[in-house]
């Protein structure tokens, strides 16, 4: 009979690394994580490098394609002025006129 520990080994701290990157964990679980990765160099090094790879995977996305002015105009006719003010380029400034 094995007793559990109350502390994740390296794969499942690391998983949970992963997973919260997409979604927050319970409590008991973040504090079970955050008991490991104080432990635990190997994991929070692991869990630097996944940060840093999050972030700039994210800069080499390419920013959102905004529609040349005419364009929108044409598509805006099209749905009989239902389409609504022109969208936002990245980083929230309006688009620039073509
Ligand atoms: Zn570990």
């Amino acid at each position: 009979m094995s007793i559990a520990s109350p502390l994740f080994n390296c794969r499942q701290a690391t998983l949970l690394v992963e997973r919260r990157a997409d979604a927050p964990l319970p409590l008991p679980t973040r504090l079970q994580l955050w008991a490991h990765l104080r432990l635990c160099p190997h994991c929070r090094r692991y869990e630097a490098q996944s940060r840093f790879i999050a972030r700039y995977a994210l800069r080499a996305v390419a920013p959102a394609a905004v529609l040349p002015a005419a364009a929108r105009e044409r598509l805006r006719l099209l749905l009989g002025g239902l389409a609504g003010p022109p969208p936002l380029a990245a980083g929230g400034a309006p688009p620039q006129a073509d």
